[in-house]
């Protein structure tokens, strides 16, 4: 650590300013190089782990393209730019499914077809400028703008420049389902906002590059009042000034930030919104701010322009930092010469975040590695005791590292590289969120696992090489990405050299392995932070993964989960028993063959019908997925024999005899199942009366079946929980005699509450019932998980915002998104 520099900056906030000084902004003079790590040994022995392939492999159509072609979602979605389209896998951890590989569902965001033109002008002043240039008699101009591939993204006698340059995810939340949404950028720089809404296709929301041009167009392409006055279009140092203004480079989502509105009635209302921070050629950054859900162009609140004034940018990446509850963001900003600066964003509008004053630098060196990629991961310091930012830069074949530490003097900047990574260019970085561990990837096959180490004052990094030849074969390696938890890592690869000859053919692929064992996994999950499973997919889905091939769930995580149960009682623990016991159910489905073919899900028991609001091509999809995934995963295991499936000979379905102790075990399995799913109901029924108590009065009927949810709570005699009878007690003073009952809309009948799941009138109408407020679902279209395991109306117009809150809610079996 001796080699890093430091460095303290005045910070822009609210109070007084903290005492600035001047000692060199960050980078510096000791050149930052740590000694060469490939001269040290490896990591210790008990630091290595073993990377495990998951099955299947998923082929690509087309080749990869563009700049760091993979990226995974909070929302556990893989984008994977290519030349045609964007391919985006979508990894489900079904509990319906029996098979072992992954279940990945396919969904693709096709190219627009036509090419995009950056608006420089009116139709007619390009044209005519165009024109001029192309037959312009020196030569530095013609050829110039001929063999320029923005000025002619058509392209005429040069190859079309079709495909995609970079994709972004943003945070969840932000889609009308609470999902991720997609920026996605077009090799010939038309930049959209993608969501996928129905499962199926992907439609464009917004169009930010027409958007952007027809902003500058208005302004005449100054950005200030201030600015010299427009040049002439025909002037061509003119067109390729606004040219470059316009093209974008890269673009990052900042995490969700809450904005307040002001009613008509001058009540404040506090409303989500995201950020989209868009580096152009020319070093100036668009930040769009977007409101929450983002619908289209009717949810951009402003775009704001920063001019960075840096050249040749590469790379941006936001700075968010947290200290005391104060928020801090900033936008890093890298360049192909080598420099790397952090800019203050001012935003006004957005409440409790403040900027720095000035740029920090972070690397001043113009050494000619250029930044190919940028990440920050929040991490504690646990020996300097405080919350703080790990920026590192993928330069060359070097991984150029930051820590960014605010104290009461300002903010502390330590920054080194790590050498000795790769012997070729790093060509992708990847980081994992929750503990900063960082990976690299060279085209050789070779990934390097960088993880941070604190020293007292800084960090440094300790890494070892994951070869995927290993698991693999030969490959050459395009892209990697880590996904949420960490559990997995996806890898783009086509064949390698085989005896020194390169492959004929190059077929492109998404490969999985994974990063973690699963006892470290189990760990996670029981010490999860977040207490969401859909959020922790990858982590569940190893869990999935180790039951399934073991037919029976650990022991000693059997164990730990009754014990959170006992001690902490949160439903996020109940529903993690749930997920384990769907699995292991699964686990002992009578034989791979026979669950092929049924149904993924069976409709008995979960009580769904076919609803012609959702179509049926849909379904065919998604079991089309999980019946190949099956099939693979039978294929797998008649491949390998059966040395690894006997493990526990009382369990094992279809020796003889064996069959009567497996199908009381499957009953026994089944009647927890249900146990689970009861309590899980209860408790989302004591939260849903909570609401109807906090937000109804006396004489104020409410459209949920109130009465209906009380009986049914004190149904069960066995059922004895203090704070649903004194939840009950006080409802029952406000409700007095008044019993609220639901009818039947075909035969005006009331409809008794006796089933959680369906509303059966006199007549033999049969509703289902809304799984989030026990509402009746008296038309044919309502919503589901994403695991099918639960059903949710619609929210209405005239439904109270409390209702539509507890619309918005997460599965209550899954926590997996309602849509
Ligand atoms: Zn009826
Ligand atoms: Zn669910």
């Amino acid at each position: 650590m001796s080699s890093a520099d430091k460095a303290r900056v005045g910070l822009a906030a609210d109070g007084p300013a903290p005492p600035e000084e001047e000692e060199g902004e960050g980078g510096g003079e000791a050149g930052g190089k740590e000694p060469a790590a490939d001269a040290a040994p490896g990591p210790s022995a008990a630091f290595r782990f073993l990377v495990t392939r998951r099955e299947p492999a998923v082929k690509l159509q087309y080749a990869v393209s563009g700049l760091e072609p993979l990226a995974w979602s909070e929302d556990h979605r893989v984008s994977v730019s290519t030349a045609r389209s964007i391919a985006v896998l979508e990894l489900i951890c079904d509990v319906h499914n029996p098979g072992q590989d992954l279940v990945i569902h396919r969904t693709s965001v096709p190219a627009p077809l036509n090419s995009c033109l950056l608006k420089v002008g009116s139709k007619a002043e390009v044209a005519e400028c165009k024109e001029k240039f192309a037959t312009s008699k020196d030569p530095t101009v013609s050829q110039t703008f001929m063999l320029d591939r923005v000025f002619n993204p058509e392209g005429k006698a040069l190859p079309p420049m079709r495909g995609f340059k970079y994709t972004s995810w943003s945070p969840m939340g932000c889609d009308a389902n609470g999902r991720c949404l997609l920026a996605a950028l077009t090799m010939d720089n038309r930049l959209t906002i993608q969501a996928n809404l129905n499962r199926l296709q992907w439609v464009q929301l917004v169009d930010l590059t027409e958007i952007y041009g027809e902003r500058l167009y208005e302004t005449s392409y100054r950005l200030s009042k201030n600015e010299a006055p427009e040049g002439n279009l025909g002037d061509f140092a003119e067109f390729q000034r606004r040219h470059s203004m316009q093209t974008p480079v890269r673009m990052e989502w900042s995490g969700i930030c809450t904005t307040q509105q002001v009613k008509h009635n001058n009540e404040c209302r506090d409303v989500g919104s995201v950020l989209l921070a868009v580096l152009f050629e020319n070093g100036d950054i668009a930040v769009w701010q977007f409101q929450l859900p983002f619908v289209g162009k009717e949810s951009i609140s402003s775009c704001n322009t920063i001019e960075s004034g840096i050249n040749s940018p590469s790379v941006l990446f936001w700075w968010e930092y947290e200290h005391n509850n104060r928020k801090m963001s900033g936008l890093i900003v890298g360049s192909a010469f080598g420099p790397v600066k952090i800019l203050p964003v001012n935003l006004k509008a957005v409440k409790g975040y403040f900027t720095l004053r000035q740029p920090v630098v972070l690397w001043k060196e113009m050494d000619q590695l250029p930044v190919h990629s940028i990440k920050c991961v929040p991490l504690y310091h646990p020996y300097q005791k405080c919350s703080c930012s790990l920026v590192v830069a993928a330069r060359g074949s070097y991984v150029f590292w930051c820590l960014l530490l605010i104290s009461k003097a300002g903010l502390n900047v330590h920054n080194s590289h790590v050498t000795g990574l790769h012997s070729l260019p790093i060509v992708s970085m990847t980081a994992d969120k929750q503990n900063g561990t960082v990976y690299t990837c060279s085209s050789d096959g070779k990934v390097r696992q960088l993880i941070p180490i604190f020293t007292d004052v800084a960090l440094k990094f300790e890494h070892q090489l994951i070869k995927l030849s290993d698991v693999f074969g030969s490959v050459r390696t395009h892209g990697i990405a880590v996904s949420p938890c960490g559990a997995y890592l996806a890898v783009i690869t086509t064949e390698g050299m085989v005896n020194g000859l390169h492959p004929v053919n190059k077929n492109y692929q998404v490969q999985f392995v994974t990063l973690k064992t699963f006892e470290e996994a189990a760990a996670q999950l029981l010490e999860s932070s977040v207490q969401n499973l859909f959020k922790q997919v990858d982590l569940i889905d190893l869990v999935r993964w180790k039951i399934l091939k073991d037919k029976h769930i650990p022991q000693f995580l059997q164990e730990a989960l009754e014990k959170k149960i006992e001690s902490s009682g949160a439903t996020y623990f109940w529903r993690f028993k749930l997920f384990l016991l769907r699995i292991l159910y699964q686990s002992m489905q009578k034989t791979p063959s026979e669950a092929l073919w049924k149904p993924s899900h069976e409709d008995s028991k979960i009580l769904l019908v076919d609803s012609p609001g959702m179509g049926n091509a849909e379904e065919e999809q998604e079991e089309g997925t999980s019946r190949q995934a099956s099939r693979q995963g039978l294929q797998e295991r008649s491949r390998e024999g059966d040395p690894e499936d006997p493990i526990d000979d009382s369990l094992t379905p279809g020796d003889a005899g064996g069959r009567e102790p497996m199908e009381e075990k499957l009953l026994e399995i089944q009647g927890k199942i249900e146990g689970v799913e009861m309590h899980l109901t209860r408790e989302h029924m004591k939260r849903v009366l909570g609401e109807v108590y906090l937000h109804t009065w006396i004489t104020e009927n409410t459209s949920i079946p109130t009465r209906g949810l009380c009986n049914f709570l004190m149904s069960d005699e066995e059922y004895d929980d203090r704070t649903a009878r004194v939840l009950i007690g006080h409802i029952s003073k406000k409700m007095n005699k008044q019993t609220f009952p639901e009818h039947c809309s075909l035969c005006k009948e009331i409809l008794p509450f006796t089933d959680r799941k369906q509303a059966v009138c006199s007549n033999g109408h049969i509703w289902l019932r809304c799984f989030l407020t026990y509402q009746s679902c008296q038309s044919l279209i309502y919503r589901r998980c994403l695991l099918h395991d639960s059903i949710a109306r619609h929210p209405a117009p005239e439904d109270p915002d409390w209702i539509k809150r507890l619309l918005q809610s997460p599965c209550p079996f899954c926590d997996s998104p309602v849509f």
